[in-house]
């Protein structure tokens, strides 16, 4: 087969061709590597830019089987893939990045849980159950957080359980029941490991969500915490990459407490939300670093070179239909104002649809902009 220029052959498949696939693909030009996308989807963000782009189910194990048998290296843009496939792959001699058996793990929050509190890695306290009846004995701890172990995203799978009357919400379904952590900041570190075992953290962002759709609606780079937190915040996402011995990146979202202790709410092995702002304010972004980190290459520079806010563009509330990004022109205006338009059609409410990056000096000056943007700008069907 023939060799690229750092030496390997470069036949790489990502299984999910949304606006992560995207944005790694943009970065991979840059390094001339070639790469195929599968994704359910025939309309997804990727199609058009992909190398190949094959359309089938990223649960199904022989699409995914028959995906990768021509590929050398997989990697991932979701979770929520057939890891059966992938793992039969990597028996077979494909690099598979992040490894499947860590997908495995990702997939399920009680094993995600586990493995914290096995590795005395801190996190909130919680219980493991398998239905709603189990859930009786917690009442008098109310409130609690109960999470679905498996195919929750984005917020959906979280109930929080305030009072008896809220059990009507509660999921019936294997489970984790979580202590209500009183945080005053949502924070996340993006980490990055090689197959060399060199290890690369990202500087420590703070995130707002919209409360409504409990997804990342603004978020700040750097966090405004102090120099110590910040410390432990990288030494935790190193210790977690390490421990985990995963090769690619790992988003850490993690909650400061009011006391000023950090917690691992969880993590996910791919580029991430939280890490969008790196394609402008950073030596290197969070695409190509997991590129690099897959490749085996050396990881580049992460060190902020400017600040940023990130802003994600969610389809509105009340609209459905052929998309229309009300105010987009004019804010294209604001200096340091950069969209990301993530190509998808359909707007449907809370759809993540593009995002911007508001750049500038310091935080003072940028926060103002992003709230402005976020105010002016619409996602809406005509
Ligand atoms: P998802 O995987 O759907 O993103 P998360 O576990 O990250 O779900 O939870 C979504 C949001 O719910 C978090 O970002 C946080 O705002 C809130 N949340 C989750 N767990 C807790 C908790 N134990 N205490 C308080 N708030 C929580």
């Amino acid at each position: 087969m023939q060799k690229n220029w750092y030496g390997k052959s470069n036949r790489l498949g990502i299984l999910g061709g949304g606006q992560l696939g995207r944005m790694f693909i943009q970065e991979a030009i840059n390094l001339d590597v070639d790469v195929h996308i599968l994704d359910p989807d025939e309309n997804a963000p990727c199609k058009d830019i992909a190398t190949s782009f094959t359309k089938g189910s990223l649960l199904d194990f022989d699409t995914v089987y028959s995906f990768g048998k021509d590929k050398d290296i997989l990697t991932v843009e979701i979770e929520n893939v057939n890891t059966d496939a992938l793992e039969k792959l990597e028996k077979e001699g494909k690099k598979v990045f992040p490894q499947p058996h860590l997908l495995r793990l990702v997939q399920d929050k009680g094993l995600q849980k586990e493995f914290y509190k096995e590795h005395n890695l801190p996190t909130a306290s919680f219980h493991l159950i398998d239905n709603k009846a189990a859930i009786d004995p917690f009442i008098p701890t109310f409130p609690i957080v109960q999470k679905l172990r498996k195919g929750g995203y984005d917020g959906k799978g979280v109930q929080v359980l305030r009072t008896i009357e809220n059990l009507n919400l509660a999921f019936d379904a294997p489970s984790i029941l979580e202590e209500m952590v009183p945080f005053k900041k949502e924070l996340s570190v993006i980490v990055a490991r090689n197959e060399n075992g060199e290890v690369v953290t990202f500087p420590t962002v703070e995130c707002e969500f919209n409360p409504e759709a409990n997804l990342v609606e603004l978020l700040f780079s750097p966090a405004s915490i102090s120099e110590n937190i910040e410390e432990e915040a990288q030494s935790l996402a190193k210790a977690l990459i390490e421990k985990l011995n995963l090769v690619g990146i790992l988003a850490v979202e993690l909650f400061l407490t009011e006391d000023d202790k950090l917690l691992i709410n969880e993590i996910a092995p791919r580029p991430h939300n939280s890490g969008h702002h790196t394609i402008e304010c950073n030596v290197t972004s969070q695409f190509e670093q997991h590129l690099r980190a897959i490749l085996n290459l050396p990881l580049g520079n992460t060190r902020a070179f400017q600040a940023g806010a990130m802003i994600n563009l969610l389809g509105a509330k009340g609209y459905e239909g052929a998309v229309y990004y009300k105010g987009l022109e004019a804010i294209l205006a604001i200096p340091g104002v950069q969209p990301h338009i993530y190509g998808k059609s359909i707007t449907k409410p809370f759809r993540k649809m593009g995002h911007i990056t508001i750049s500038g000096d310091c935080l003072e000056d940028v926060i103002p902009l992003a709230k402005k943007v976020l105010s002016e700008i619409q996602v809406i069907s005509k």
